[in-house]
């Protein structure tokens, strides 16, 4: 059952240095509990994309729907998470978390109580009290991703969440939200220039073309759940990995060769 449907949508951007198509025509289905991961060249509309299904940015043609509604600007349905720290940093991680629900005008207990909850799922429990700055890169990532789940999103967008972590943390990054989307079923985009994390976390990967982005391959991840980290040695693994990189680093040559 698809709940999202990006049909024939484009995005032209019109500077004092010309016009950039960064969408062609791009269409993709998500289906309830999709793990989609989101790979291309840098500069192939990725981004763009994600931004149009969270209603931050509008298709110059085309639609989406969500729940067979047009998506006409962000809603509480889709819970956002993006590569640099997006906390409030005058607020503690119990009130970053707390923020949408308080928006919502949830009673202070109850938000609490969501609250505490989903930063225990994220690994924080007893650091409630602490501002971001008092925190790691990696601790900083996982309250934004509890503040996301804490509005019970319809739809989780991630673009690039783990790009700026260190590799350690990253992988444990990674376990840490295919254990909640194991546990939760979310249906996920995630934007990653990262093959190994593509396959590791996706149900499905979707490979973009160069500028003027559009639907390259759209993949099927066999691997079973629950994964785990030892997976990525697997012969199964190693291989879809190999199509993966071609696939990519055709449309990386492709950008390159735009910009030469
Ligand atoms: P990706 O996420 O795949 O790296 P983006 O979606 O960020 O790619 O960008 C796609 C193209 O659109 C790039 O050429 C980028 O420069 C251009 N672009 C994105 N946002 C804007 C904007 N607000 N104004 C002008 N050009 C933009």
């Amino acid at each position: 059952m698809s709940i999202l449907q990006v049909r024939g949508v484009s995005r032209r951007f019109s500077s004092t240095h010309g016009e950039t198509l960064a969408l062609q025509a791009t269409d993709l289905d998500v289906a309830e509990n999709d793990f989609i991961t989101l790979l291309g060249p840098s500069g192939c509309g990725k981004s763009t994309l994600l931004r149009i299904v969270a209603g931050l940015d509008h298709p110059s043609s085309g639609e989406v729907l969500l729940d067979g509604r047009c998506v006409e600007g962000p809603g509480a349905d889709r819970g956002m998470v993006f590569q640099s720290y997006t906390l409030f940093p005058w607020l503690t991680v119990l009130d970053n978390v707390c923020f949408g629900l308080r928006e919502r005008g949830m009673p202070r207990a109850q938000q609490v109580e969501i609250a505490q909850d989903f930063i225990a799922k994220v690994g924080l429990k007893g650091f409630e009290r602490h501002y971001p700055k008092q925190l790691s890169g990696g601790m900083q990532q996982r309250t934004a991703l509890a503040r996301a789940l804490a509005n019970q999103p319809r739809m989780l967008l991630m673009d690039e969440p783990f790009g700026a972590l260190d590799h350690q943390t990253r992988e444990l990054m990674q376990e840490l939200l295919l254990g909640i989307w194991e546990q939760q079923r979310k249906t996920v985009i995630f934007v990653t220039h990262d093959i190994d994390e593509a396959v590791f976390l996706g149900s499905r990967v979707v490979v973009m073309s160069a500028r003027p982005g559009r639907i390259k391959l759209d993949r099927k991840v066999e691997l079973p759940h629950p994964r785990h980290y030892g997976m990525k040695t697997t012969p199964a693994f190693a291989e879809l990995k190999a199509e993966l990189t071609e696939q990519v680093r055709a449309e990386v040559l492709a950008a390159q060769r735009q910009v030469a």
